[in-house]
């Protein structure tokens, strides 16, 4: 790994969107909302056996996925055609995934949310009691405190995707209008189970 010099690391301005002479942020967020015409969010776990979440959540609700990636004359990446992003996260827990919400929504602009929790997970393996402990045993660290209790593992399929649905819908950072999906994924099925929905209020103008 070569360490970068005090020099090239300014020369990384030229690829920082704020610092370019003529940035008007009001002009960028257009340009990034016409970039790519994303309408769902997917929430899911970084297990390497749910990767066909996303492709599952694509055909259910009819979302263009991966899409392509469009380029200039130049050939720089400049936007793709996909509707769907993913936040993948430990058992894809909501709590690890409101602040990727909250920048979809104003740099694209979100429809759904989808949350999809997965068969044999691993974050059905321990409990937030065993998770504390060991940490206290093995790091010296007590983490009791450092995140809520109830997003820390998956005790229940229903239960947890019932809490994340509701942690979305409370969060500020959430679209009023978005729909809110929570479903079970079958790892050797490939198939998607709803267990809840909320579906988003109206969008009222000014309001
Ligand atoms: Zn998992």
């Amino acid at each position: 790994m070569n360490l970068l010099t005090l020099q090239n690391v300014q020369n990384f301005d030229a690829y920082v969107f704020s610092k370019q002479p003529d940035y008007h942020e009001p002009t960028v967020r257009q340009e990034f909302a016409k970039a790519v015409p994303l309408r769902t969010v997917v929430v899911y776990c970084y297990d390497p056996r749910a990767v066909g979440v996303p492709a599952a959540v694509a055909r259910e609700f009819d979302e263009v996925y991966p899409g392509e990636i469009l380029t200039d004359e130049q050939g720089n990446k400049i936007a793709s055609t996909t509707t769907l992003f993913e936040v993948i996260v430990a058992g894809g827990r909501a709590i690890d995934a409101l602040r990727s919400i909250t920048v979809a929504q104003h740099l694209f602009g979100i429809k759904n949310i989808v949350i999809v929790h997965h068969t044999h997970c691993g974050a059905t393996s321990f409990t937030a009691d065993g998770i504390v402990n060991a940490f206290q045993k093995e790091q010296g660290n007590d983490i009791s405190t450092l995140y809520e209790q109830d997003s820390i593992c998956i005790s229940d399929f229903v239960t947890s995707l019932q809490h994340d649905t509701r942690l979305v819908r409370a969060s500020k950072g959430t679209p009023h209008n978005v729909d809110i999906y929570g479903y079970v994924y079958n790892i050797d099925t490939d198939e998607l189970s709803l267990v809840t929905q909320d579906k988003g209020a109206p969008v009222q103008i000014g309001a």
